[in-house]
């Protein structure tokens, strides 16, 4: 009981690879119900990002880059924004048994995410390259690693769960993650890709930047589609039509990076809460507009009534 949770503790930091067979020695925790506003199935990386006068051109070696290394992924930034926004999310996913792996499971928790769904699995702990230049025009390499492993073994959902998944898992994970939620289940549909009929028709909501939706034509049959504008703000789609449209906050832009996972987090939250469309986008963008004004691309948040419109 007590003593295998324990080891299972020090084994995380020391021995990552007895991690797996430890937790399907241990007995299970006492049973209490999930108190996670959000749970979030997907990418977890370190992002590594040079920061440059100019990108290279193929072939071509650029000197004298600045190098930033962040926690990052998808998944990770929307299940750590949720958690800022309301106490706490729960994480599905992998990181590697590697350094990197230890030090993002970690940062997981310190954000107030529940890791145990996270397995730590033989390979590289997913890595994006990132190039940025001084116009902020950037070049993105992602190396899926563990992320690439992500399994839904041992994993259940409960009715009163809210789950979101991106793009950045194997897409048969997404669908078995659709098919397993009993309750509300959203999609990032990003980076985008052609998506099964079923997946489409399974969600609950679906987020995706102007670019994506251009990208993804089976979106103009979905039940329900928040479309992202960066400065113009978004809007609500039911099959192809809108009902619901939001300005963006005016705000100083530092880094866009992370500001679509917030919004994701923060309109999933609210529209799983029940307020109305409108005012669940206008949440969404002031929660948005935070993070493009946040240099991290995992911001610290304020509970999210405080970006809830003032009633007029
Ligand atoms: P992505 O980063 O996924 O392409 P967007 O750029 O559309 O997504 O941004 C997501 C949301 O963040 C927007 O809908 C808006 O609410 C907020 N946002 C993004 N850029 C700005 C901006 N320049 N000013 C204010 N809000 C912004």
């Amino acid at each position: 009981g007590a003593r295998c949770r324990v080891v299972l503790e020090l084994a995380e930091d020391f021995a990552p690879h007895l991690l797996n067979t430890l937790r399907r020695l241990a007995p299970a925790a006492p049973a209490e119900p999930s108190r996670a506003a959000l749970t979030v199935v997907g990418s977890i990386n370190v992002d590594l990002t040079a920061v440059c006068e100019r990108l290279p051109a193929p072939g071509e070696t650029v000197i004298g880059a600045d190098l930033q290394r962040q926690p990052g992924g998808k998944g990770a930034n929307q299940a750590v924004a949720a958690a800022r926004l309301a106490g706490r999310a729960r994480m599905i996913g992998a990181v590697g048994d590697d350094p990197d792996g230890g030090l993002l499971l970690r940062h997981l928790a310190a954000a107030g995410v529940d890791t145990t769904g996270v397995r730590r699995v033989p390979a590289p702990t997913g890595t994006a390259l990132i190039t940025v230049d001084r116009h902020g025009e950037n070049q993105i390499t992602v190396c899926a690693g563990a992320n690439a492993e992500v399994s839904l073994e041992d994993v259940s959902f409960a009715p009163e769960d809210v789950v979101l998944c991106q793009l950045e898992i194997e897409l048969d994970t997404v669908c078995e993650t659709a098919r397993r939620t009993p309750g509300f289940f959203a999609l990032n549909a990003a980076p985008a890709r052609p998506l099964p009929a079923e997946l489409v028709e399974r969600c609950d909501l679906v987020i995706v930047n102007e670019t994506e939706y251009a990208r993804i034509p089976e979106l103009a049959d979905a039940e329900l589609v928040a479309v992202t504008y960066g400065a113009q703000g978004s809007a609500l789609y039911a099959h192809g039509r809108q009902i619901a449209s939001a300005p963006a906050h005016e705000v100083a832009v530092v880094s866009t990076v992370g500001a679509g996972d917030a919004f994701c987090a923060a309109l999933v939250l609210a529209l799983a809460a029940g307020l109305d469309h409108e005012t669940a986008l206008r949440a969404a963008n002031a929660v948005g507009a935070h993070a493009v004004g946040d240099a991290s691309s995992q911001p610290e948040f304020s509970p999210l009534e405080h970006y809830l419109p003032s009633p007029s």
